[in-house]
């Protein structure tokens, strides 16, 4: 865990303030429906799932609450309901495009945790190929940006629809 998770602390650091000035999560939560331009890939009612700008791997995805809530364990429990059921089909439309391996998880609390954006909570998922570890603080140099990024939203975009329909 410690060497996934050391890349994106850094690269966050390397951020610096910029990444709090503003809200990115709030300004995904404007669209209402899928946007190429702020990432969102599904916007549910309570709930949204945006590609991560900054992936800590290929395929890196935020599942977030529309609103700007930060506090997990105060959470609204029909906005926690909706959260986990999103981060469920997110994990079912990452297997259907992708087929990592496995993926990372997880919700950073507080600054100190490793959180970008500490008042907006989001549930990362990171897909996971055997042996990426390696090469992973390469990709996050590289940032995957331009033409890789953009055909990873429309088949993410696509993949939602049809979890959708099938549930
Ligand atoms: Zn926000």
């Amino acid at each position: 865990m410690e060497q996934l998770w050391s890349p994106w602390r850094s690269q966050y650091l390397q951020r610096g303030a910029e990444a709090h000035e503003a809200c990115f999560l709030c300004t995904a939560a404007s669209a209402q429906e899928p946007s190429i331009d702020m990432l969102v890939v599904a916007r549910f009612a309570s709930t949204m799932v945006v590609m991560n700008r900054y992936p800590y791997n290929a395929g890196h995805l935020l599942v977030a609450p529309v609103d700007h809530l930060g506090d997990l364990a105060l959470l609204d429990r029909s906005i926690a309901n909706e959260l986990m059921e999103t981060t469920q089909t997110a994990l079912r439309v990452v297997h259907r495009v992708l087929s990592p391996h496995g993926c990372n998880v997880g919700i950073n609390l507080g600054v100190d945790a490793g959180a970008g954006v500490p008042d907006h909570l989001h549930v990362h998922i990171v897909p996971r190929w055997r042996g990426d570890t390696n090469f992973m603080p390469v990709l996050a140099d590289v940032r995957m940006v331009g033409t890789r990024l953009e055909e990873l939203w429309h088949s993410y975009v696509e993949a939602f629809r049809l979890v959708a329909e099938q549930s």
